[in-house]
């Protein structure tokens, strides 16, 4: 098993969400209309099921006709698949269906055990076809309602209750009663610890962790991850470290792992061993240290850019594109290291591997997004992202002022890290 499987699944079904797709927002916004009237039908027509039958049917295709009469309302209109599911298991046997149905004979059991301790608040329907920035599905709860989240809805149960207090509310109470079934839970110690810090109740958030670690199995890898976090959150580094250690040591490959080695190993500053597990899973890491070779194009503004112009600079190459849900994610962060930096001697070259100019000009403007950028309109089949054999968006290379590579993965908390030391590097051999 790699854990990094394990934990990333739904990360890798949000990718898929966020697959190349660009209607114009006016369009999205109305997709996202017209799938939560749906949503509403089918919740309407799942509750005379259960008039009916007191119990919830095993797909949905079983509403129709007798509970929901129009089968265009189990297809949302931004599901560019047709009702294909993601995965063979999730398909509804009888009809095409955009919805993952979180009640099906596969997930009912799960499902049932999230209902005990969340309540009705939990997602039943949940659609992943408008995934953007600010959330990944939408969902149906069992109280018929729907709402945003992210594609682990247990990590913002805020989202479903309303406000951090409501949450924690919730979550205590149901704490109380998975106790009492005997089950254990990352999620809910998880959320509980993250909202507890949120709402300056420091105290209860410690003992959560504790209790945590009292009573889960410390040979369950996701356990141990799942404490590690929480450790990390309260800021109690040095207790992380050695759950992370060991977790390497099971998964030596495992990307969420040697990142968070990385990351703590940064926060108490142990940066060469930060770096050695950063470089650990950065992919191509074999050109780190060598020099990039140079480029010459013209920018947006038809000037013309080589990488020859930004010697002296740290640079961040960054190739990226508006339909990459990841690359947007992560640009607040570039925004910020570049806000920090700029008049250090940090710059940025976006290579936007877009292919839509208009949608491109939309988001560089909406989003104040102040650095030269490259486009062709090729999209992956741009010159760039073929000269340096890049194969999709989300690429982003940091780049010393000697125009050697530093990284081929500086992004999330690594980015700034690196970008510091590259900065100070100089500095100190002044
Ligand atoms: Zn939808």
């Amino acid at each position: 098993m790699n854990l990094g499987t394990v934990l990333c699944l739904p990360i890798v079904l949000a990718s898929m969400g966020i697959a190349k797709q660009n209607p114009s927002e006016a369009q999205n916004q109305k997709n996202i209309e017209i799938c939560t009237q749906n949503l509403l039908a089918i919740g309407k027509a799942v509750q005379a099921y259960h008039n009916d039958h007191g119990d919830f049917p095993e797909w949905l295709s079983e509403l129709y006709p007798k509970y929901l009469q129009d089968a265009n309302l189990l297809l949302c209109p931004a599901d560019k698949g047709g009702g294909k599911a993601i995965a063979a298991f999730n398909a509804d046997p009888k009809m095409s269906v955009s919805y993952g149905y979180q009640f099906h004979p596969e997930y009912r059991e799960g499902t049932q055990k999230n209902r005990a301790v969340y309540g009705d608040v939990i997602p039943l329907a949940r659609c992943r076809h408008h995934a953007n920035q600010s959330f990944d599905c939408l969902n149906l709860s069992f109280s018929f309602k729907v709402f945003r989240s992210s594609e682990i809805w247990q990590s913002t149960p805020e989202d479903m209750y309303g406000t951090p207090e409501k949450a924690i509310t919730a979550l205590e109470a149901g704490l109380q009663r998975q106790t009492n079934s005997g089950r254990l839970s990352n999620h809910v110690h998880s959320a509980l610890t993250r909202l507890y810090i949120e709402v300056g109740r420091e105290k209860d958030a410690d003992n959560t962790i504790d209790r945590f670690k009292s009573i889960m199995d410390p040979n369950d890898a996701r356990n141990c991850f799942a404490l590690a976090e929480m450790l990390e959150m309260v800021k109690r580094d040095e207790e992380a470290l050695p759950v992370f250690e060991k977790l390497a040591g099971q998964y030596p490959d495992d990307y969420l792992v040697l990142n968070k080695l990385a990351e703590i190993h940064w926060k108490v500053g142990n940066s060469k061993l930060a770096k050695e597990y950063h470089l650990k899973v950065a992919p191509d890491s074999e050109l780190v240290g060598k020099l990039v070779p140079d480029f010459s194009a013209i920018d947006l503004d038809g000037k013309p850019i080589s990488l020859q112009q930004y010697r002296g600079k740290v640079v961040l190459l960054d190739f990226w594109a508006v339909w990459c849900g990841f690359c947007l994610r992560e640009m607040p962060n570039i925004k910020k290291v570049y806000d920090i930096y700029k008049d250090k001697g940090f710059d940025v070259i976006g290579v936007s591997l877009d292919d839509d100019e208009a949608e491109l000009m939309d988001y560089l403007k909406e989003n104040s997004i102040p650095w030269r950028q490259i486009f062709t309109g090729q999209g992956m089949e741009s010159p760039l992202a073929l000269q340096y054999k890049i194969e999709g968006p989300l690429v982003p290379w940091l780049i010393d002022r000697d125009g050697t590579l530093i990284s081929s993965d500086a992004r999330d908390a690594a980015l700034e890290y690196l970008v510091e030391e590259a900065i100070n590097d100089k500095s100190e051999n002044e």
